[in-house]
């Protein structure tokens, strides 16, 4: 054997190998709990998840670990929340890791938010005095189920381009999960329908697509700006608008301090209910459907006992 030939051989060999991995399992990183949730529904075993972000932790302020930047490195695709969400900690993760595959812009790369339905895009100019708004929208969007529906086909779609060979076992795994989530929504409008036109306070901007989708009215906030904490003066506002239009429930994301909200409840004879914004948010909250298990009866049992309906 000529050296060139065995040195073929070799090259062989590692291409071989080099391929074997394409059956193997792709592995996502997802920065929410709740993207890791529809990308195992989707992906089921060809996929390998791991999330970032807890689902009980505010997914715009996330403090990066080391394993982040691991499982970044190693990752076959990104899936993020997009809409400036992870504004704060994404990017220097993806520099971090130095995985060119999983960039912006590349096929390892998907901005779940680009095809859903998107609340509160801001008209005109966004100056520093509105708070921490988002200009490309309102980024808690996987809150309305019709968008989770909307990222499992984004997911689907992306899956079979990275895994061709798979396509149609993505296809029947997402036409699986879209049905049973028409199931479920069915559920959950027949428990919301009491309750149309309610109007409630949140404690931030995390609901207006659930609220949206179920009916109900966000007639104001505990926070004066999204990402402002709550001030005096804004509570006592917010305080006499509640007793003005007898407005009873105000709905806090775990990671909140429930000081304020209790304060506000017990000024405004009402009480405030704790709801899961994330898969992971509540142990019940196990996955994408569950969360609205979990979020649709608390809510529907809350506003029963302010509304007596
Ligand atoms: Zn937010």
């Amino acid at each position: 054997m000529t050296r060139l030939f065995r040195i073929g051989i070799a090259a062989a060999a590692i291409l071989t190998l080099a391929a074997l991995p394409a059956s193997a399992a792709l592995r996502v990183v997802t920065t929410t709990e709740d993207l890791a949730a529809i990308a195992r529904e989707v992906g089921g075993d060809k996929v390998e998840v791991t999330a970032l972000a807890r689902g009980y932790q505010d997914p715009h302020f996330v403090e990066p670990k080391p394993s982040f930047i691991l499982a970044v490195s190693r990752a076959d695709l990104v899936i993020a929340v997009g809409r400036e969400l992870e504004i704060g900690w994404l990017p220097t993760l993806l520099t971090s890791g130095r995985n060119a595959k999983v960039q912006p812009g590349s096929n390892g790369y998907l901005d779940a938010s680009l095809n859903v339905k998107i609340l509160e895009i801001p008209t005109g100019q966004i100056t520093r005095a509105m708070g921490d708004v988002h200009p490309q929208g309102n980024p808690h969007y996987w809150l309305d189920p019709a968008n989770g529906r909307l990222i499992a086909q984004a997911v689907r779609d992306r899956l079979s381009l990275l895994d061709a060979a798979d396509k149609a076992f993505f296809a029947q795994r997402y036409d699986d999960f879209s049905s049973r989530l028409g199931v479920a929504e069915k559920r959950w409008d027949a428990m919301m329908a009491p309750y149309k036109g309610t109007k409630i306070v949140t404690y931030h901007r995390s609901w207006p697509n659930f609220m949206d989708r179920f009916g109900l009215v966000v007639m104001g906030y505990v926070e004066p700006k999204p990402g402002i904490p709550p001030s005096p003066s804004h509570t006592l506002e917010l305080i006499t608008d509640m007793k003005a239009q007898g407005v009873k429930l105000i709905v806090v994301e775990p990671y909140f301090d429930k000081k304020t909200p209790l304060a506000i409840a017990s000024q405004v004879g009402g009480r405030v209910l704790e709801l899961a914004p994330s898969v992971g948010g509540t142990k019940e909250a196990a996955d994408y459907i569950k969360l609205f298990d979990y979020d649709v009866s608390a809510l529907a049992a809350a506003l029963k006992s302010v509304t007596g309906k």
